[in-house]
C-alpha cells in the first residue's frame, strides 16, 4: 500500500492538502517545498538502471509531489499533473483508445472536451457516443464490443446538471470498463471519486485546485497501471507542467478544502438571494430544491459548490446591461478562483451553436453564469443588486 492510501485512511483531507500524502519531514527542511527548476537531472551513467528523471517525464520532484497530493485527496492510488486540464482529458483517452475503439460519453460536457469528441476523436478513427447521462439504459444501449471507457462530467459545466454516478459505476464495473469523471465543478473536496466508484478523475487544476487563477494546469488520478499508461503518453505528446506552475498548485492546495467551505457556503446563500430578486426568472443551483438533481447532488456531494446559473427575465439585453454593472465581480471567462467571476455562455463557451440549441441544451439567452468567489458575501449582493438595478435602468 503506498503513502498515498496511508495518508486518505488516516488523515483528513484539510492535513493532506497541507502535508501531503506522507508528511514525512527531517530536521533542516524547508517548511515550504523548494522549486525544482532544472529540466534535468544528473545521472544517465553506465551503472544507472534506474528511471530517467526529465521534466517533461513527469518525474520532478514537484510533479511527483502535488500529483501524489491529489491522489490522496482523491482517495486513489496515483496522480499525475500535466500541462492543462484539456492535456489530461486528452492523454487520458488516447491512452485507453485506439483506433477503431469506441467512448461512451455524457452529452453534458465542458466545450473543449465536446469538440474533443464530436470532430478531433472522430478524425483519428475514435468514436463517440454521446448520450443523456441521467438515463442509465441509454448508456447500456450505446454500447459495442469495442467501446473502451465510460466519460462523464460532474457536475456539469454550465447547466449543473448532475447525473447520478451511481448506476454508472455499476455499469462499468459489469462491462469491465472504465468509468472516466472531469470532476473539475466538485473538487476532491465536493466528491471523493475513490469512493464512488470511478476509476479515473480528472481536473482542470486551473480551476479550484489551484484556486487563484494564476496557473494553468491539470491533474489526472487512477490506479498505478493507468497513472503508468497515461504517464508514458506524456513523454511522447509532451504536455508537462512546468516545475513552477506544479508549486503554484501544490500551494493552492493547502487551502482547498477551507476554499471551499466558502464557495459552498457563499454559493448556496447566494442563490438563495438571487431566488428572490424579482428580475430573475431561474437559478440553476444543486444546492436548490427546485434543481433537477439535487435530490442525487444532496446524496453523492459533501456540498454543492460555487457555481450557479441565473437566468434574467430580460434575456441576452438584460443579461449584458448586468455583467456591464458589476464592481466587486468581474467578467471574465473561467472559474474556480478566490475572486467572483461572471460569464456568459451565449458570448463565451456557447458562441458556435444557435440559440435554439442552446435552450435545448438549458442556455437561454437571458443565463448569466457566475463563479462565486470568496469575498464578503454582503458585498457580493450589494454588486449583484446594483448591477440588476442598472440592468433595469438601462
Ligand atoms: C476548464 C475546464 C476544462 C479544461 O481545463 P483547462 O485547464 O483550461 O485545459 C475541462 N473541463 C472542465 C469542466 C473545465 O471547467
Amino acid at each position: 500500500m503506498n503513502d498515498a492510501r496511508r495518508g486518505q485512511e488516516l488523515l483528513d483531507q484539510a492535513t493532506v492538502g497541507i502535508h501531503g500524502a506522507n508528511g514525512r519531514r527531517s530536521e533542516g527542511d524547508p517548511v515550504a517545498p523548494p522549486i525544482v527548476q532544472s529540466a534535468t537531472f544528473f545521472g544517465g551513467g553506465p551503472g544507472d538502471d534506474g528511471e530517467l528523471l526529465y521534466t517533461r517525464h513527469g518525474n520532478n520532484p514537484n510533479q511527483l509531489q502535488v500529483g501524489a497530493k491529489v491522489a490522496a485527496l482523491e482517495g486513489m492510488e496515483a496522480g499525475l499533473p500535466v500541462a492543462s486540464g484539456m492535456a489530461a482529458i486528452s492523454l487520458t483517452v488516447l491512452s485507453l483508445a485506439r483506433t477503431g475503439d469506441h467512448v461512451v460519453s455524457s452529452r453534458f460536457l465542458y466545450g473543449a472536451t465536446r469538440t474533443l469528441f464530436e470532430q478531433e476523436l472522430p478524425r483519428r478513427g475514435i468514436q463517440v457516443s454521446l448520450v443523456d447521462p441521467d438515463k442509465p439504459r441509454d448508456w447500456r444501449n450505446a454500447l459495442r464490443p469495442e467501446t473502451r471507457l465510460l466519460y462523464l462530467e460532474l457536475p456539469a459545466n454550465p447547466t449543473l446538471r448532475v447525473p447520478d454516478p451511481r448506476p454508472l459505476a455499476s455499469l462499468a464495473l459489469e462491462e469491465g470498463l472504465p468509468l472516466v469523471m472531469d470532476s473539475t465543478f466538485a473538487s476532491p473536496v465536493n466528491f471523493r471519486a475513490g469512493e464512488n466508484g470511478v476509476d479515473v478523475v480528472i481536473h482542470s487544476a486551473t480551476k479550484y485546485l489551484g484556486g487563484h487563477s494564476d496557473l494553468v494546469a491539470g491533474v489526472v488520478c487512477g490506479s498505478s497501471d493507468m497513472i503508468r499508461e497515461i504517464r508514458g503518453l506524456l513523454k511522447l505528446y509532451g504536455p508537462a507542467l512546468d516545475p513552477h506552475a506544479a508549486w503554484l498548485l501544490d500551494r493552492g492546495l493547502r487551502t482547498l478544502p477551507l476554499r471551499m467551505e466558502g464557495h459552498n457556503r457563499n454559493g448556496l446563500e447566494l442563490a438563495t438571494w438571487f431566488r428572490d430578486q424579482s428580475e430573475v426568472e431561474q437559478v440553476i443551483y444543486p444546492g436548490l430544491p427546485d434543481h433537477p438533481d439535487h435530490e442525487v447532488a444532496a446524496t453523492v456531494l459533501k456540498g454543492f459548490g460555487g457555481m450557479l446559473g441565473v437566468v434574467l427575465k430580460g434575456g441576452a439585453a438584460a443579461a449584458e446591461a448586468f455583467v456591464g454593472g458589476l464592481r466587486v465581480a468581474s467578467l471574465a471567462p473561467s472559474l474556480g478562483g478566490v475572486e467572483t467571476l461572471v460569464s456568459l455562455p451565449r458570448l463565451t463557451s456557447h458562441r458556435g451553436i444557435s440559440a435554439a440549441q442552446r435552450a435545448d441544451q438549458g442556455i437561454p439567452d437571458g443565463f448569466i453564469r457566475i463563479s462565486v468567489g470568496l469575498e464578503g458575501v454582503q458585498d457580493l449582493k450589494d454588486d449583484f443588486r446594483l448591477a440588476l438595478d442598472r440592468a433595469a435602468s438601462g
